[in-house]
């Protein structure tokens, strides 16, 4: 495995003395002294859209591109932030004369384009909950969340609510409002809906922000659904402070940025990351409204001269699949920046990103619940491939096991145990929607428990293991299928590889991987025999795969994560259990 440290050259030069306003570095970093980075509402109080959007568009840099869409028919369009202001408020205007309160959930149901994005902050400036669905979803996972969040309000397409909300509109009798647009821009006619465009073009563009706090409520977020049943997420205005600090910290974001997150907001890393962190920062972000292409999605690198991007190891892994000519093609000099979320990142793809973008890929690691990014492989240390990195300025973590009197005992260097982390941060979540007693069951004290296994290396420096449903234990070792996965993945043949356990009655469990190929490489018994051998080879006999079985893609959720809990269903012919969120892909 390459295990090398990668150092920094001097092209990937720190950012934290860079920052004009460190005013809570180098004495410490405290969240209180980092609250002033944020200006607050004008009469004290503080509202997510408000320092995202019109703190921004009431200073010089009012006419600095915010948004730039690349829609799916090839045009572009650009919003500046003092535009994005008077189109967000003229959102919000729409929903106050409708009667909307502070506090009603706002569904936002669209692919990514303008109305998303208008919905989402002008529901913010409203004082709204708003929660982003992936346009994807089938209706029933629409049913379980639209009903699970009480919507009052829901912001959609035509296509999409005929599809898939008008027939269950009788179900969901807390719906009081439609608002319904046209992708290709013309009128809407559908009964018992809202045409959107009409409405926007008689608001006004003046809206006084209704007066949140930094504990109101602001955002409803699905957790990805890889170990079980979604959980929603709920989080407050005073996130604000935690995107702004991570967006800075661990992106790197400077004010002349061309940023790209690739996430949809349907998952939480498309809002914390793909709306919010790069406008509080005042950067330009460009938000790629099509599907993934490798072929296209250099070109935007390219074209678009991004500088920052922020991607997932499934992409990369696709990227990786679709082989390094394609990617020697397109030259994007001005690119300084790449960081990776989701999934651990296996070193491999560390190392690709050196070798074929320029720039090795920081992995960094975070959870729906705890709204930012928490540990990172920061801009302005080396990067350890295959490790998450360590925690931000304001986040202590630690590595714990459960003694059995019900506390906790904190693990040191090396070992192997639950990630947690000490609370509070700004962007913590505050409940799981309808469960309080399983949010209640993520606290142990002062420490929140992350669900899932790492240990901590003498550097400080912090590893995923596993999440704890993917453990294997087999003849008294516990494997983490990450290591199995990145062994395999060193393979030239392997795109993707998973890996579960399966119950032995003499061993506890044994390992079974299921491996995709790379374009061009054919399954075969030889290479099964291979690959297996180089497993063997790398992490000795008791930790291998003994089985192999070759997929032509692996499922995952539509955030990109591996369902290793399918797989395994499958394999012991056990339910499916909850696959709203799985993509067929
Ligand atoms: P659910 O909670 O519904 O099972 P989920 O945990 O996948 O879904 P998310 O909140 O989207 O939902 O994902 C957070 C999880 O993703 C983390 O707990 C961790 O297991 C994994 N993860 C995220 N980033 C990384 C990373 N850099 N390295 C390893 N794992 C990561
Ligand atoms: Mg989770």
């Amino acid at each position: 495995m390459r295990t090398a440290i990668i150092e920094k050259t001097a092209r990937d030069l720190p950012v934290i003395p860079n920052w004009p306003d460190d005013r809570f570095v180098g004495a410490g970093f405290s969240w209180q002294a980092a609250a002033g980075v944020l200006s607050g509402l004008p009469d004290g109080g503080l509202n997510l859209a408000y320092e995202a959007v019109d703190r921004h568009a009431d200073s010089a840099r009012a006419g600095h591109p915010a948004l730039r869409f690349l829609e799916r028919n090839g045009s572009r369009r650009e919003l500046s932030y003092l535009q994005l202001k008077r189109q967000t408020n003229r959102f919000a205007n729409v929903l106050a004369k409708l009667g909307v309160a502070p506090g009603q959930r706002l569904f936002v149901l669209c692919n990514r384009g303008v109305e998303l994005y208008l919905g989402v902050l002008g529901g913010l400036k409203n004082g709204c909950v708003v929660s982003p669905l992936f346009a994807a979803f089938g209706p029933e996972p629409l049913e379980t969340r639209l009903s699970l969040g009480d919507c009052s309000v829901l912001l959609t397409s035509e296509t999409l609510y005929r599809k898939k909300v008008a027939g269950m509109r009788a179900k969901l009798p807390l719906l009081e409002h439609v608002l319904l647009y046209d992708e290709s821009g013309g009128h809407t006619q559908v009964d018992g809906t809202l045409d959107l465009h009409e409405l926007l073009a008689v608001a006004s563009e003046e809206f006084e922000i209704v007066p949140t706090t930094a504990d109101s409520p602001s955002l409803l977020h699905f957790t990805s659904g890889t170990t079980g049943t979604p959980k929603g997420a709920l989080h407050v205005h005073g996130a604000a402070l935690t995107h702004y600090v991570t967006g800075k910290y661990a992106l790197d974001l400077h004010p002349d940025d061309i940023y790209w997150c690739t996430a949809d907001p349907g998952w939480v890393t498309g809002t914390s990351y793909g709306i919010l962190a790069p406008l509080l920062l005042g950067v330009t972000s460009v938000i790629d409204c099509g599907d993934f292409d490798a072929e296209r999605w250099y070109g935007i690198l390219e074209k678009e001269r991004i500088s920052v991007w922020y991607t997932a190891p499934t992409a990369i892994r696709m990227l990786m699949k679709a082989g390094p000519e394609l990617a020697r093609r397109h030259f994007h000099p001005q690119l300084r920046f790449v960081a990776s979320v989701g999934e651990p990142l296996n070193p491999e793809a560390v190392w690709w990103g050196k070798e074929v973008l320029g720039l090795p890929i920081h992995d960094n690691w975070w959870q729906t619940e705890t709204g930012g990014i928490m540990i990172a492989n920061l801009p302005a240390m080396p990067i350890k491939p295959g490790s998450m990195g360590k925690p931000l300025p304001g986040v202590e973590a630690a590595i714990v096991r459960h003694a059995e009197d019900g506390s906790l005992a904190i693990l040191g260097d090396d070992e192997i145990g639950e990630l947690a982390l000490k609370q509070p941060w700004p962007g913590m979540f505050r409940t799981y929607l309808g469960q309080q007693d399983r949010y209640q069951r993520c606290f142990v004290g002062d420490w929140y428990l992350s669900g899932d296994l790492a240990r901590r290396d003498a550097d400080g420096y912090y590893w995923f293991i596993g999440r704890s449903d993917d453990v294997i234990k087999s003849a008294g070792h516990l494997i983490g299928p990450f290591e199995v996965e990145s062994a395999l993945m060193e393979h030239s043949a392997v795109a993707e590889a998973a890996v579960i356990g399966k119950p032995d009655s003499l061993l506890g469990e044994t390992v079974k991987a299921f491996v995709s190929l790379k374009r061009g490489r054919e399954p075969s018994e030889a290479l099964h025999d291979e690959l297996i051998g180089h497993a063997r080879k790398r992490l000795g006999a008791a930790v291998a795969p003994k089985e192999l079985e070759f997929l032509p893609s692996l499922p995952r959720t539509r955030s990109g994560k591996l369902m290793r809990r399918l797989l395994k269903a499958r394999e012991l012919g056990l339910p499916e259990g909850d696959t709203s969120t799985l993509e067929n892909s």
